[in-house]
């Protein structure tokens, strides 16, 4: 436990650390409103309508309209299956980046194997899907899924507009978009982006593990994935995590404010690396793609492994990641290879990505120990 206090997270992309008013909401509400919001004694009825009103709240943070809804789950990844599963027609055609997190990527596999028709859209070297390709791909198509910003690379799709062709092409293909690393970060307007459904998740905005939600455009038709229960508009069987809703809620109403402050930081930190690492470290390449999120950010050293940097990396106190954790025990890095990026790049990248609570002074000390950890495993595999 000690010694990871002294570490340097560097990995807020799989996760961020809670805010203190987070966890001191989460205790409150264990100690003192444990009531399930569905019973029908005061104390329960209460906890429901404080639900609706975080709800209602949620929805006014991602600029949507009272009509439409909001169903909490379990995390994006429950989001992110419900949307496909749930809004995915009979017969239909589900259109996929190729960019996506094992949470759409392999649901989206699935559905292909029990009988739907999937196509999937490769992506360019900027990290983003290839328009061309997607358009290609629209004949029949009755769902697109893609996402916000890329958990791998930071490269942002300019969602707007690709739900304006899309619909252009035909106005009934439902869009489904992961705003995961994109929600808390950039500003988000649902109604404005025209997307039909929109996942998000508590704890890439410090909030608790275990909550996400998933925003459902007025009119759209889903179907539960999960039965047992009528809560979340009978599309989400299953008692509510209160509290992590709770906890989920004070971190949005946090961070919201802060959003243009907090880039501007982060983006300092983002222009150091960039400045640095390679002058610092010869053997160093490092992806710049535009548009991206300065909040993750991909370094790739050809010839040592990913996992082994990371772990060398570990040694001297900094955390970071070879790609989404939802996939790290993969070699290779679907994504990067599908952006064209030879082998020696791809298997050898890091992921660094950062909080607002992440400091200048911390890159420095992380360029230094690249610089230490490289230097030394080139002259190890000389001698
Ligand atoms: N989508 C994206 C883009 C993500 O980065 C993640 C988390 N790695 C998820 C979905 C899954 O989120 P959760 O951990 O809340 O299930």
């Amino acid at each position: 436990m000690k010694k990871e206090n002294c570490m340097v997270f560097l990995d807020n992309a799989s996760t961020t650390k809670p805010f203190k008013e987070v966890l001191v909401t989460m205790q409150q509400v264990n100690e003192l409103q444990f009531f399930n919001p569905s019973a029908l004694y005061g104390e329960s009825v209460k906890m429901n309508t404080q639900l609706q009103q975080v709800k209602a709240n949620l929805l006014k943070s991602l600029g949507a309209t009272f009509f439409d809804n909001i169903i909490f789950t379990s995390g994006a990844t429950e989001a992110n299956n419900l949307a496909l599963r749930g809004a995915l027609k009979r017969n239909g055609k589900l259109v996929v980046s190729m960019g996506e997190h094992p949470s759409v990527y392999q649901t989206a596999k699935q559905l292909g194997l029990e009988g739907y028709e999937v196509v999937f859209v490769n992506l360019t070297e900027n990290g983003t899907m290839d328009l061309n390709d997607l358009m290609e791909k629209l004949t029949g198509a009755t769902m697109v899924s893609f996402m916000h910003v890329s958990n791998e690379t930071g490269a942002i799709h300019d969602v707007k507009q690709i739900v304006q062709r899309i619909k252009a092409f035909n106005k009934n293909i439902l869009v489904h978009v992961d705003g995961v690393q994109a929600f808390g970060k950039l500003p988000v307007n649902v109604a404005s982006l025209g997307v039909d459904l929109y996942t998000v998740s508590s704890h890439k905005v410090h909030g608790p593990k275990g909550v996400g939600a998933l925003y459902v455009k007025k009119g759209v038709n889903l179907k539960p994935i999960l039965f047992g229960g009528e809560q979340e508009s009978g599309l989400r069987a299953g008692t509510e995590n209160v509290a992590g809703i709770l906890g989920f809620e004070v971190a949005v109403q946090t961070l919201l404010p802060n959003i243009k402050t907090n880039y501007e930081k982060v983006n300092v930190l983002k222009q150091h690396l960039i400045a640095q690492v390679e002058e610092k470290v010869k053997q160093a390449v490092m992806l710049k793609l535009e548009p991206a999120s300065p909040y993750i950010c991909v370094v790739a050293v050809p010839n040592i492994k990913s996992e082994t940097l990371l772990h060398l990396l570990e040694q001297k106190g900094f955390l970071v990641a070879n790609g989404s954790a939802c996939s790290s025990r993969n070699s290779d890095n679907r994504i990067l290879a599908n952006m064209g990026l030879p082998k020696n790049i791809s298997t050898s990248s890091i992921r660094i990505s950062f909080s607002e609570e992440n400091t200048t002074n911390e890159v420095t000390q992380f360029l230094d120990s690249l610089w230490q950890v490289v230097s030394a495993h080139f002259n190890i595999l000389r001698k």
